[in-house]
This record gives structure tokens, C-alpha cells and sequence, in this order.
């Protein structure tokens, strides 16, 4: 089976880990091939480095790097570099970034400066992490220069700061009132995006943010429509279970848009092209109004790695199930 899935950070990197778990310990679903499309506007450069934290978080993650307590960033840490650039006065010194992580911005810069593209980097990038052995091909959702910038008002008037200063540094704590994806009208889907939707058996959205990560990918001219267009079941898993985060602050993004933070809100966000759609048992008869739509009840903490395939293999039953319609 052919999946592909639309991922943010944390939350769809341990989706798609639980994903692949589930596809192994299947056996007529073992050999089935993942695409990710990953989000690419939390892309930030620092110190003269590109950093791409979505997509470095499912790398680490499916590789078995991560920092597990933590969801991003690599297990083991050392802080030694960052240390280092405090001592000159470099800033920012919001961001954190250890010494194992800064290896792969070096690289990652490295090669964008030898002319690669960022999928060509990506795909170098995964090989060290077997994600190819895994099946699982990731794709940044374009190759140009995509950043989410926030419109946030401390009290002086409104001003655009990067999504990283706002999640980071403000804790979204500072009331936004628009997401503005810089670039994006230059942009074009990377080279296989809309074939991995058009030619999908199914196409998941993990419980990834809806605004700053699912939101921004939608933005990629071509993404949304072919979402539309495509013969595969669309399935999506919530990110918010009564209507709040499981974690960080989709709630305050989804405010930032004038909507409710509620799984019903998210639905509507995909209500053009979305089939399926797992909610918490709590919120079963909360989505109304998307006759269209199969909303199924189901436990929906990732809260390890077989719990997380369970929950992926119910996502793809529902596709299944949806296809024989
Ligand atoms: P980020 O880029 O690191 O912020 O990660 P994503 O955009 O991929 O995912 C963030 C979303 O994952 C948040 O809105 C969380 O509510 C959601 N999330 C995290 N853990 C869980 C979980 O265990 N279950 C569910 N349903 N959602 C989760
Ligand atoms: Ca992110």
C-alpha cells in the first residue's frame, strides 16, 4: 500500500513512528511505502544555518535519535557550541540548539550552499537516519524559502516576527492575530509532492498542528487541490482532544484564525477534501454538520509506540473501509 501523510514536528513524527510499527508488525501491510510531506515554514536560519526543526524532528524520530521526554532535538545532548556563542554575545539564545543537533544544520548548510536542493539534502539527510530501509520517503513541502511569520501586538502596534520567536520565545503567550507564510507565492510544491497525493491508496494528517504545520503545507499551491482531487480516502487524527492540545498551542493558533479551539473547528479546516476523521470518545458527537465525513471515537493518546500503532492502524482502517464505499 502506497501512504502518504501531510507532517508538522512532534506530534507527526510520532504518528508516523507508530505508523511504521504498526505497518511491521502487519504482515499484509509490511511492505507498504510511506511518503511524508513535511512542513518546512518553522524553517529558521541562525548563526548562518538553515534549520529545519519539523523535519529534523522525523528524522531523529523514526531514526531512534530523538530526545524521547522531550519530542525534538537529539537524546543525549550536549550544549557546548551554544554555550560558546553566548560567550560572543550571539543571539538568539532563545532557540535551543545542542551540539549533535547543530551537526546536521552544518551539513544541511553545507550542502544548500553547494547548490542541492533542500529535497536533495532531505534525502542525504535520511539515509543516515535508514529512513529508505524503512520505506518511508520524506519530502519538505517545497524547495523554496517558506517562513511563518506571526503578526503579534506587545502593546506598541502590530509587528511580524518569525513563528520560532512567537512559539519559542513568547510561548505564544502574546496574542496573534494572522500567520503570513513569506515566500509562499513564490512557492512551488518539491518534486514529487502532489504525485505522492495523486497517486496515494490512502493519505493520512497525522495529529499534527492544523494552523502552523497542516495549514501551512495546504498553502503550497497545488497541495490543497490535489487533496481534492484525490481517488485515495483522506483520514485525519485530532490534535486536540476536548478541545485542548494534547501539546504545545494549536489552541491559541486556531484563536489567532477567529476559530474555537474544538476538534469540530479542525474538521472544518479540511471539511473540503477530508473522508475521515478519529476523534477522542469524549468528542464523538461534537463534529456535526459534515454529513460527508466518518467520525469514529477512539482513545488518542500517543502515550508510547504500540499505543501510537494502534491508534494508526484504526486511521487506516477507516480508510480502508472508506474505499470499499
Ligand atoms: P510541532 O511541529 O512539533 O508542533 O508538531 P506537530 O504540528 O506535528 O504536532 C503538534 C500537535 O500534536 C499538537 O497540536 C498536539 O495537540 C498534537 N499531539 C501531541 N501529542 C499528541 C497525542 O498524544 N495525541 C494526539 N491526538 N495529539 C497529540
Ligand atoms: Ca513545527
Amino acid at each position: 500500500m502506497r501512504i502518504t501523510a501531510l507532517a508538522g514536528g512532534v506530534g507527526g513524527a510520532r504518528f508516523l513512528r507508530g505508523l511504521r510499527a504498526h505497518l511491521d508488525r502487519t504482515p499484509e501491510l509490511a511492505d507498504s511505502t510511506v511518503t511524508v510531506i513535511g512542513n518546512t515554514g518553522d524553517d529558521i536560519t541562525l548563526f548562518g544555518l538553515r534549520v529545519c526543526p519539523d523535519l529534523d524532528t522525523i528524522l531523529y524520530t523514526l531514526g531512534g535519535g530523538v530526545h524521547e521526554g522531550q519530542g525534538w532535538g537529539r537524546a543525549d545532548e550536549t550544549f557546548r557550541v551554544q554555550g560558546e556563542l553566548a560567550a560572543y554575545g550571539a543571539v538568539p539564545q532563545w532557540f535551543h540548539l545542542g551540539d549533535q543537533d547543530f551537526g546536521t544544520h552544518v551539513v544541511r548548510s553545507q550542502w544548500l550552499g553547494q547548490g542541492l536542493s533542500l529535497s536533495e539534502v532531505t534525502a542525504r539527510l535520511a539515509e543516515r537516519w535508514g529512513l529508505p530501509q524503512q520505506g518511508v520517503t520524506l519530502l519538505p513541502m517545497t524547495d523554496s524559502p517558506v517562513e511563518t511569520h506571526v503578526v503579534v501586538d506587545e502593546g506598541e502596534g502590530p509587528r511580524a516576527v518569525h513563528f520560532q520567536e512567537w512559539w519559542v520565545r513568547m510561548q505564544a503567550k502574546v496574542p496573534a492575530s494572522r500567520f503570513v507564510a513569506v515566500g509562499m507565492d513564490q512557492a512551488t510544491a518539491a518534486p514529487g509532492v502532489l504525485d505522492a497525493i495523486r497517486q496515494a491508496d490512502v493519505v493520512l494528517l497525522p495529529p499534527s498542528n492544523p494552523v502552523v504545520s497542516i495549514g501551512i503545507i495546504l498553502g503550497v499551491p497545488g497541495v490543497r487541490d490535489a487533496l481534492r482531487g484525490a481517488t485515495a480516502p483522506v483520514v485525519g487524527v485530532s490534535p486536540l482532544i476536548s478541545g485542548a492540545p494534547v501539546r504545545g498551542h494549536a489552541d491559541a493558533c486556531l484563536q489567532a484564525i477567529g476559530l474555537e479551539s474544538t476538534t469540530a473547528a479542525v474538521a472544518g479546516l479540511y471539511a473540503d477534501f477530508l473522508d475521515g476523521w478519529l476523534v477522542a470518545p469524549e468528542d464523538e458527537g461534537t463534529v456535526t454538520g459534515l454529513p460527508r465525513l466518518a467520525v469514529r471515537g477512539r482513545p488518542l493518546l500517543m502515550t508510547d509506540v504500540d499505543a501510537t500503532a494502534d491508534i494508526a492502524g484504526a486511521a487506516l482502517d477507516l480508510a480502508l473501509e472508506l474505499k470499499q464505499r
